[in-house]
C-alpha cells in the first residue's frame, strides 16, 4: 500500500484510461495537470486491454502500448503504470478496473481522468452509473471538442451523479495517437509531439507503417 495508506486516510489517486496507441503529450499534460489540480498523490496509467469500442486489428499489441506508457511516465514519480486491464482477458471496462482499484485501495478517493472527447461518450460506457458511484470523473478540454453542452448531452444523468463529473481546464494539446500514426506512415516528424523515447520505441520496433493503423481494417 505504500506510506499514504495508512487506515483512515483517504489517498486521492488519478486514474488515466486510454489505449495510449501511442501514448504522447495530450495524456501527459492533461494526467500532470489533473494530478496538481486535484491535489493527487499519484496518476496510474492504465492501457486498455481489448478497448470495446476499438476493434481489435486496429490497436497495437497491448506489450507495445505498455512499453510506451512506462517509458513516458518514467521520469516523474507520482505516475505510476498498471497492466489490469492487459492482463484480464475479454474486454476492458472501466467499472470493473475501478472496482479493482478500490479493493486494492479502501481508503482510496478515485478520480478518473478522460478527455472532453470520451467523457461525452461516457453513458454509453459499460454499467456507467455504477462506475459514477464509485469514483469521480475529471473531464479534461481537449482541443477540438466542447465541454459547455456536457449537461445536456448528459440529460440521462440523475443529478446526484452529475455531480461526480468535474470538468477541468488543462493547457489545449492538440495531438492525437491517430494523428502521430498518420504521421508515422507519411515519414513526417513526430517530434515533440510524444516523449523522445517513445519516439525512438516507435522507431526501433517499426510500428504505425502499415495502412491497417489509418482505421482500415485488414482483409
Ligand atoms: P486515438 O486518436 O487513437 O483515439 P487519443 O489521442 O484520443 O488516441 P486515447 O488513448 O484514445 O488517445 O485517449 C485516452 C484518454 O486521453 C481519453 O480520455 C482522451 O480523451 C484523453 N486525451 C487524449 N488526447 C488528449 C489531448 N490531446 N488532450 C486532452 N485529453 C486527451
Ligand atoms: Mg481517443
Amino acid at each position: 500500500l505504500g506510506k499514504m495508506g495508512c487506515v483512515g486516510t483517504a489517498v486521492r489517486i488519478g486514474l488515466m484510461g486510454g489505449t495510449f496507441d501511442p501514448i504522447h503529450y495530450g495524456h501527459l499534460v492533461a494526467a500532470e495537470d489533473a494530478r496538481y489540480e486535484l491535489g493527487l498523490e499519484k496518476v496510474v496509467f492504465i492501457p486498455a486491454g481489448q478497448p470495446p469500442h476499438k476493434p481489435k486489428e486496429l490497436v497495437s499489441e497491448a506489450a507495445h502500448r505498455v512499453a510506451m506508457v512506462r517509458l513516458a511516465i518514467a521520469t516523474n514519480p507520482c505516475f505510476e503504470l498498471s497492466t489490469v486491464e492487459v492482463e484480464r482477458p475479454g474486454p476492458s471496462y472501466t467499472v470493473d478496473t475501478v472496482a479493482a482499484f478500490r479493493k486494492q485501495y479502501p481508503a482510496g478517493e478515485f478520480y478518473f481522468i478522460t478527455g472532453a472527447d470520451a467523457v461525452a461518450e461516457i453513458l454509453s460506457w459499460h454499467r456507467a452509473e455504477e462506475l459514477l458511484t464509485l469514483c469521480r470523473v475529471v473531464a479534461v478540454t481537449r482541443p477540438g471538442y466542447v465541454l459547455d453542452n456536457l449537461r445536456e448531452r448528459l440529460a440521462g444523468l440523475d443529478a446526484y451523479l452529475w455531480r461526480k463529473i468535474r470538468v477541468l481546464p488543462v493547457p489545449g494539446v492538440a495531438i492525437s495517437s491517430t494523428a502521430i500514426r498518420e504521421r508515422v506512415r507519411e515519414g513526417r516528424p513526430i517530434r515533440y509531439l510524444l516523449p523522445d523515447q517513445v519516439e525512438a520505441y516507435i522507431k526501433e520496433q517499426g510500428l504505425y507503417r502499415l495502412r491497417v493503423h489509418r482505421g482500415i481494417p485488414r482483409d
